[in-house]
């Protein structure tokens, strides 16, 4: 690993083809609803090509949220009928993108979006495949950057406009209403948040139904949650626990189908952020660990106050025993730019190989130039 150059981010594609067959062992194995269950994979976590084929390699769908997302996954070989496409105002360009390549549904997140596909729709002699996205107003109780199904969040249509949607739905006649379409957040480490939205959906389907208006499609998004402490212990996310929820909570019809859209908790774990330390910085305050990586290759501590567990391997790799507190500091120009404060590892010296773990997701995706700062590049486990 020492001749790469730094920083770069490292890919296990082992763990994530263990962590893929525990998905599908979750989900699918002794669950009689199962053959009903769809799993999509969110691939704003992470479209690194190798990364992306393994995951589409083992026949999870795609979940996109832009018209460039579902180019990434109709290239990757992803049936169209196995992707998915949310986004909270999508342009005309990518509505039309989606419907030529026909691909399974338009996750709608406003009336005025919803008028705005049966037009580009009528326009191509299409029927557009909806399923409209519904706020259910439920607390995630996650960081309030990643809330999204709150009443005060732009994303999706509110709880009272949603049968006015659905009646619109019925009225335009380049729209089939597929069904309901639900994020309420992600990192999601509780999870009676996800028991609270099964009853809501029960809730919510029963209304429309009443209508006589078949609700074929019930997708739940994403969000469970991963451990960012002990990426060691727990490298493997509850997936069990997860589909329990939704197995117990929510009772699917013979016609009815059951959309999952993961995204971190498959790739979190798989990833690290392989860093150098350029110098250790002592003042009268504080410690210093300045390293190659800045928040322009991980921005999650900056943007979400998020905490990576921090690894020296080569302390780890010399046995060194003595101890510092350290900031884990970037070079950007920016005081956000912080991995981690008054920090405990091995000492630290300059030259020093860094590892930041959990850093598969919303990590090398989110990377960006600032600075005019070259992008991480990555390599993956496989040695082919
Ligand atoms: C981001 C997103 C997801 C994936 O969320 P995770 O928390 O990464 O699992 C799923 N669905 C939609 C609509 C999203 O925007």
């Amino acid at each position: 690993m020492r001749s790469h150059e730094t920083p770069f981010y490292f890919y296990d594609l082992d763990l994530l083809r263990k962590t893929l067959a525990e998905v599908k062992r979750c989900a699918f194995d002794g669950n009689e609803q199962g053959g009903r269950y769809h799993v999509h994979y969110a691939l704003k976590a992470c479209h690194t090509p190798e990364v992306m084929q393994t995951i589409f390699d083992a026949g999870l769908g795609a979940d996109c949220v832009s018209g460039g997302e579902v180019r990434a996954a109709i290239e990757a070989g992803v049936s169209p009928d196995r992707i998915v496409f949310a986004g909270v105002a999508k342009a005309d360009w990518e509505i039309r993108y989606a419907l030529q390549h026909d691909i399974a549904c338009l996750n709608v997140e406003s009336i005025e979006e919803l008028e705005n596909i049966d037009l580009i729709a009528a326009g191509m002699g299409v029927v557009a495949r909806v399923c409209l996205r519904i706020n259910p107003n439920i607390n995630p109780h996650t960081h309030k950057k990643i809330t999204t199904g709150l009443s005060i969040n732009k994303f999706g249509i509110s709880l009272d406009d949603m049968m006015g949607a659905v009646m619109r739905c019925q009225e335009l006649t380049h729209i089939s209403f597929e069904g309901l379409h639900f994020h309420i957040g992600s990192q999601l480490t509780d999870f009676s948040p996800f028991r609270s939205l099964c009853v809501r959906i029960s809730q919510l389907v029963h209304q429309i139904e009443e209508c006589g208006i078949s609700v074929r499609h019930i997708n739940v998004g994403g969000g469970l949650g991963v451990s960012y402490e002990h990426p060691n212990y727990y490298c493997m996310p509850d997936f069990e626990g997860y589909f329990k929820v939704f197995r117990t909570a929510l009772a699917l019809r013979e016609d009815q189908h059951l959309h999952f859209e993961l995204g971190r908790s498959v790739v979190a774990q798989c990833g690290s952020l392989i860093t150098r330390v350029l110098y250790v910085k002592h003042t009268s305050q504080k410690e210093f660990v300045m390293v190659d990586a800045g928040m322009t290759d991980l921005i999650r501590p900056a943007l979400y106050d998020a905490l990576h567990k921090i690894e020296n391997l080569t302390a780890l790799h010399e046995g060194r025993t003595e101890r510092g507190r350290y900031d884990v500091v970037g070079p950007i120009c920016e005081s956000s730019d912080v991995f981690a404060e008054d920090y405990e590892l091995p000492l630290c010296l300059r030259g020093d190989i860094i590892a930041i773990r959990t850093a598969g997701a919303y990590g090398e995706v989110m990377a960006s130039c600032y600075n005019l700062r070259r992008l991480p590049g990555h390599i993956v486990s496989d040695g082919k």
